[in-house]
């Protein structure tokens, strides 16, 4: 195998976080490099076992400053870049939608300038279902590569944007890229802001679990490792210009996802709490992930088998998410 350098931004957020500890793992003569600003959201103690590894590089630094990203690229010749840094909240973009414009769609384009310049081998940018808005209850209807962007947040409308970015790069400049859309992730390291963790941690208290309107809109959860697994396989077999659905086939509603994090720990049901609902929350998003299985993709947890190692993981690793 020849020495690689691959460049990871957003490797301290979540499932950067996971990636670069993937591929450190598969990879050992992988130069890794995570780049990342550490917002409120970024962390480094996860690395706290890989430090001490050679293949691996931190950098800190704001995706959207060119003068930074530019001699980066130049000094360090990456081969492939695989682009997580983002704003991801959906909450937060309703507040403050003109950081995520920022990062998500200016980032995007200064990291896609720096790439073009040194001639990267490869750019896998990472984005979201979220992007093609909602899908109505029909069980028999499915996001595609084909299905039209209709975004409905301000978060979605910034990756929207910037996957058009990445699609223009390659048809003008002929950029070798790849866009995957992954449905909502879950698993070790997400930051407790977000509908699993953030159930685990407050019922591991005691503490009432906010679940928005009636807990009827359907997500299509896959662990983070399956993820991972999908954006390995786009990075060295994808084919460039291509988009792929990553999507774990494992539909459920809110309330569905809070209750099993209540049977399995053993909580009441008294500790949900029905909260007003978000602004334009989408009713449901479902992904047809059968482009990526004919590239050789499968996941291999399902929803129980995933949801039990996530809430063993958060029981035995509260030094980390306990201070957040
Ligand atoms: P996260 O919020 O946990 O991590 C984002 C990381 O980006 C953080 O470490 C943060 O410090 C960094 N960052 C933010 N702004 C930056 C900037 N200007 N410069 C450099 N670094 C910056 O996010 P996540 O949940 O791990 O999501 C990663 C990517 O995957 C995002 O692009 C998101 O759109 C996409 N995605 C997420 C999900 C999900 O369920 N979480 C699903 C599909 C796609």
């Amino acid at each position: 195998m020849t020495r690689k350098k691959i460049l990871i931004t957003g490797g301290a957020g979540f499932i950067g976080g996971n990636f670069v500890q993937y591929m450190i793992n598969k990879y050992p003569r992988y130069d890794i490099y995570n780049l990342d600003l550490l917002t409120y959201v970024g962390d480094l103690t996860k690395y706290r076992d890989l430090e001490q590894k050679d293949n691996y590089f931190f950098v800190k630094a704001d995706i959207a400053d060119r003068k930074t990203v530019l001699p980066l690229f130049e000094k360090e010749q990456f081969d492939c870049v695989v682009h997580f840094a983002a704003e991801s909240h959906v909450d937060r973009s309703i507040t403050d939608p003109e950081v995520f414009v920022r990062t998500n769609v200016l980032g995007t384009q200064v990291l896609l300038d720096a790439a073009k310049h040194i001639g990267v081998k490869k750019f896998v940018h990472v984005s979201t279902d979220e992007v093609y808005g909602e899908l109505d209850f029909d069980p028999a209807t499915f996001f595609t590569e084909e299905t039209p962007l209709r975004p409905n947040s301000p978060y979605s409308a910034s990756k929207a944007s910037s996957d058009f970015l990445v699609r223009a790069y390659h048809e003008t400049y002929g950029l070798p890229v790849n866009i995957t859309r992954c449905s909502n992730n879950y698993g070790p390291f997400q930051f407790p802001e977000k509908l699993i963790p953030l159930t685990i941690s407050r019922m591991l208290h005691d503490e009432k679990v906010p679940v928005y309107g009636d807990g009827r809109n359907v997500r299509d959860w896959i662990h983070v490792y399956d993820h991972c697994t999908a954006l390995d396989l786009v990075l060295h077999e994808g084919v460039n210009g291509e988009v792929y659905n990553v999507g774990g086939r494992n539909e459920r509603n809110n309330l569905e996802v809070v209750k099993t994090i209540i049977r399995t720990l053993g909580k009441s049901e008294d500790l949900i709490e029905f909260v007003t609902d978000r602004l334009g929350h989408d009713k449901r998003y479902a992904i047809n992930p059968l482009k990526l299985e004919r590239l050789g993709w499968k996941a291999t947890y399902s929803f129980e088998t995933g949801i039990a190692q996530t809430i063993e993981w958060y029981l035995k690793n509260k030094w980390w998410w306990g201070n957040l």
